[in-house]
């Protein structure tokens, strides 16, 4: 039995999962990784220098100008076979859930519902009554406004911001009491989405890492390494739910 034989059929069992994923789950829809989006028009922007509060006060027609930049590559994107065999996990075992630190949405196209611990490039909300709506590329003006005449931000965690308490009190329960979690394409670096797996691996769960490189990875015993890409690595994980 391989590795992935075994950690398919002890998700074959379980009946509550935690997936977490992050920028690498999206690598194989076209979306460049925190570290490489630095190229190309923007690579001269730190993006500590643009999605901040301070760089919103200063300059909000560059801030929204690198966010439509980023939405339109995400907006010719589709989902890969990664997120649509989490949608299927979904399907299949209702107590799992998706916690993730991406801001595409690719997820929600492939069916799933996801905690969104950053928010969504999908979505803006107004900078004096917080009211949210979705924007699109072809907003008549930049940066688009609010229904009461106020400038409409990303809806976006930006770094200096705290994360919404209530979905990280759902992302925490869902470590605490999953027998499976998968952790996705994340360089674990960001808190408190890293401390995740710790918390699973520390009330017994099997922890199961899919990533391209395992630098910086959790090792503990009940830690199991999948490297590889998970487009390519979750369907082969699910596949003996299909049977099930
Ligand atoms: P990260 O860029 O720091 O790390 C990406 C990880 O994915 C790396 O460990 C890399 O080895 C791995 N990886 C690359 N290709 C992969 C593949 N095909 N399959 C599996 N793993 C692969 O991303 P992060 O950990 O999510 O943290 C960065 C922050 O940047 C997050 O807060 C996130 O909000 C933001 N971000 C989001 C997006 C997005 O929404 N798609 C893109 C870039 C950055
Ligand atoms: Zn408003």
């Amino acid at each position: 039995m391989t590795e992935i034989d075994r950690v398919a059929e002890r998700l074959r069992t379980a009946t509550r999962i935690a997936v977490l994923t992050g920028a690498g789950i999206s690598a194989e829809s076209g979306i460049p990784t925190f570290r490489e989006a630095q190229t190309g028009l923007w690579s001269r922007f730190r993006p500590e220098d643009l999605a901040s509060p301070d760089a919103f006060a200063r300059d909000p027609t560059t801030v929204w100008d690198w966010y439509r930049w980023r939405r339109e590559l995400v907006d010719r994107a589709a989902p890969n076979e990664g997120h649509t065999a989490i949608a299927e996990l979904q399907r299949r075992v209702p107590g799992t859930v998706l916690i993730t630190q991406n801001v595409d949405g690719l997820h929600q196209s492939a069916g799933s519902e996801a905690i969104e611990l950053h928010g969504s490039i999908r979505r803006a909300r107004c900078t004096a009554c917080h009211a949210k709506r979705e924007w699109s590329v072809d907003e008549s003006e930049f940066p688009p406004r609010c229904n009461c005449g106020s400038m409409l931000r990303p809806d976006i965690v930006w770094f200096g911001e705290q994360l919404s308490e209530a979905q990280l009190a759902r992302a925490f329960a869902a470590a605490e009491s999953c027998n499976v979690f998968l952790s996705i394409g994340t360089s674990n670096l960001v808190q408190p989405a890293a401390s995740l797996p710790w918390i699973a691996a520390d009330r017994h769960a099997l922890v199961v890492v899919v990533n391209t490189v395992m630098d910086g990875q959790h090792h503990a015993p009940n830690v199991v390494h999948l490297t590889g890409k998970a487009g390519q690595v979750l369907p082969r994980l699910l596949t003996p739910l299909a049977s099930s």
